[in-house]
């Protein structure tokens, strides 16, 4: 069976690709309408804003790629590859511009993503990593120094102050004055994003929170119904003294297998206890159940839990094997029988044994009726042949 989240892997290297590939074009078109506007250089740009961007998403795209497809790595670790790997992405766009702090937005991505591998711990790693992704903005932000003033480049400032030039002579604003509310300006609204890209940031962990305790809440409630379902499937389709399929069971499992039989082989074996009614007549009833419970527990042992073992009378059992030939499920019968009349009875000192009938289902198309019918003479074969013996019908 495939892992439980191999799925959820794989489409989170498809978005980290389709990621790596909208940034690029991204940046490109950003570039082409800055290139309208200003006198922007592709050479002053394409370094910090495009191959170096790039080239780490790429980086990161084929390492997630690499990790979540080696046989020999966890799939824990793999979980942790994908979201790393996100939260990697997010950081180079942020910090490819640092200067527009709406980007900080995109870290709630990688935390509300994380909740799909349904791991408290990993959604909490993500969290912290997403955080420090904001934090890291302040230190490589370009307006920012260690001590906190303002730089701000020459070229920079020109370029802002010159689409200004007609509102600094309507206004009669000096440019130092201009300077000083430009740039306090950017460090406050800086420090706002920051504090906003924090708490959005957090908000999206605690909804991550909550749809995981949901999550949970509904995976626990499809355990308990799993558990009352098994339980009313026991009570509706077992026997309730030896745990074996009861007669509705053994009905309906034979009705269902002889209708979907495909090419592989349906064999059915039919059992009678002999002389059982002579058990319970000289040693008593409760000893009788004794030897029905023997009987459930050594077929139980011997059939697998591929086929149907079932109690649907009194004395009589039934296995149906889906996928064995009459020879094999003979014998399987035969070693049944074989353990059953040697098995010793503090009460009784002889054998008591079983007679069986065995057949495979023709390729001419039978219902189960006919089917069991046939079976069933095989069995009075057996009971006619001296008992304490399996009758194949081949
Ligand atoms: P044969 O070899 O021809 O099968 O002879 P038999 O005596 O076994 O005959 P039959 O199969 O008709 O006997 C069925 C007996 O099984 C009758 C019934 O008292 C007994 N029986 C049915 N269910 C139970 C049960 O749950 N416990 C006990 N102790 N006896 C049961
Ligand atoms: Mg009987
Ligand atoms: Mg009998």
């Amino acid at each position: 069976m495939e892992e439980k989240f191999a799925a959820a892997r794989k489409q989170f290297l498809l978005v980290l690709a389709l990621s790596t590939v909208i940034i690029a074009a991204t940046e490109l078109a950003m570039y082409l309408k800055i290139l309208k506007t200003d006198d922007f250089l592709w050479k002053d740009y394409c370094v910090g804003n495009f191959y170096v961007p790039l080239a780490i998403n790429l980086t990161v795209v084929v390492a997630t790629g690499i990790i979540i497809n080696s046989p020999n790595i966890k799939p824990v670790i793999m979980n942790y590859a994908c979201v790393i790997g996100f939260v990697a992405i997010c950081t180079v766009v942020v910090t490819a511009h640092n200067d527009y702090p709406v980007l900080l937005a995109v870290f709630v991505v990688p935390v509300l993503w994380s909740t799909v591998f349904e791991d408290k711990l990993l959604c909490s790693v993500t969290h912290v990593l997403c955080q420090i992704g904001i934090l890291q903005l302040t230190v490589s932000s370009s307006v920012l120094t260690k001590n906190g003033q303002i730089v701000v480049d020459a070229e920079d400032l020109a370029r802002s102050l010159s689409g200004k030039r007609d509102m600094i002579a309507t206004h009669g604003i000096d440019a130092d004055t201009l300077l000083d509310l430009s740039t306090n300006t950017r460090t406050n609204v800086l420090w706002l994003n920051i504090i906003l890209g924090i708490l959005l940031v957090a908000m999206a962990r605690l909804f991550g929170y909550l749809m995981l305790m949901q999550l949970q809440r509904k995976d626990t409630m499809l355990q308990s119904h799993e558990k009352d379902n098994m339980a009313l499937e026991k009570q509706l389709l077992r026997d309730q003294m030896t745990g074996l399929y009861n007669h509705t069971a053994f009905y309906e499992f034979l009705d269902r297998c002889v209708r979907m039989k495909g090419d592989e082989p349906l064999t059915l074996a039919v059992v009678d206890i002999d002389d059982f009614k002579k058990v319970n007549d000289t040693y008593g009833h409760d000893n009788g159940d004794e030897v029905i419970l023997t009987l459930s527990k050594i077929m139980q042992e011997h059939c697998g839990v591929d086929n149907y073992v079932c109690r649907y009378g009194g004395e009589e059992f039934a296995v149906i094997f889906p996928n064995s030939r009459e020879k094999e499920a003979r014998q399987v019968m035969q070693g049944i029988l074989e353990a059953f009349r040697n098995t010793h009875y503090d009460w009784h000192s002889g054998s008591i044994t079983f007679s069986c009938g065995v057949f495979q289902c023709g390729a001419y198309r039978m219902n189960a009726e006919e089917f069991f019918q046939i079976t069933d003479k095989l069995l009075y074969k057996a009971k006619h042949n001296g008992k304490n013996q399996v009758c194949g019908g081949s």
